[in-house]
């Protein structure tokens, strides 16, 4: 679902991928680890092209992300095909970002409708079995602020999944919450990977990894040091830099 080759990019004069390859299987839960600045986000932002890659290609279902291909040579896809590729593709942040000014229900309804021009009577009535699907079917009338973090993240998940996307990436989705807040948002997560959600997880949370996970990705400055099954990565890393870095976050 998810082919990542020889991506590189860089900001400035600062390299901050350094040719990341990462597949990832339809129905696969990939976690992806590593210290603050190591590129974490970029490869995200990559993936759904919030971000341009210098050089490298990645595919999306078998789609070229941001251009189309002729015989060798390849064009840059134009905003309105680069928009309907992102909305195969659900984010969700760190800080949630739903719209303050709109109920949880219409922050779920408003791609649907906005995007793919479905009625708001159809749009609501899905948004509200996403609702119902993160655990908040009583919520659909509340917005944001009236909300906790982990509600919101919630919210957020409900949102990324309106557009039925082919793959859910996540930067690190409870990073923002209170602790007592992390398990009602990682249970939705357990919850989606179970019924064949492909997603791509950066976060610090050991236990999603080792429970969730097919895959554990360890990047480190830019590039990937490691990446195998959880019990290999977790449990008996090969490298010092995977071993350094786990003895801090465990
Ligand atoms: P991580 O998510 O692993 O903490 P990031 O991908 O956010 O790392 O950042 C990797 C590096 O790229 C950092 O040094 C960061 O400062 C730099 N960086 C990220 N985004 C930008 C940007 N838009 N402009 C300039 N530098 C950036
Ligand atoms: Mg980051």
């Amino acid at each position: 679902m998810l082919e990542v080759r020889g991506v590189h990019k860089h900001f400035g004069t600062q390299e901050v991928l350094h040719g990341i390859d990462l597949t990832a299987e339809t129905g696969s839960v990939t976690v992806v680890l590593g210290p603050s600045g190591s590129g974490k986000s970029t490869l995200l932002r990559c993936v759904n092209h919030l971000e341009k890659v210098d050089s490298g290609q990645v595919r999306v279902d078998g789609e070229l992300i941001g251009y189309r291909q002729s015989g060798d040579r390849l064009h840059e896809l134009s905003e309105r095909h680069i928009l309907r590729q992102r909305a195969g593709i659900g984010f969700v942040f760190q800080n949630f970002n739903l719209f303050p000014h709109l109920t949880a229900l219409e922050n779920i309804a408003e791609a649907p409708i906005a995007a793919l021009r479905r009625s708001p009577s159809e749009a609501h009535g899905y948004a509200r079995e996403l609702l119902d699907r993160v655990g908040l079917a009583d919520k659909a009338s509340a917005y944001p602020r009236q909300l906790s973090g982990g509600q919101q993240q919630r919210v957020a998940i409900a949102r990324a999944l309106a557009l039925d996307p082919k793959l859910v990436l996540f930067d690190e989705p409870t990073s923002a919450l209170d602790p007592e807040l992390v398990g009602e948002v990682l249970d939705v997560m357990r919850g989606l990977a179970r019924t064949g959600t492909t997603m791509v997880v950066v976060t610090h949370e050991i236990g999603f990894a080792r429970e969730a996970a097919d895959t554990v990705v360890f990047l480190d400055a830019g590039r990937v040091v490691e990446q195998g099954p959880p019990a290999q990565v977790l449990d008996a890393p090969r490298h010092d830099r995977t071993r350094a870095f786990l003895s801090k976050v465990l």
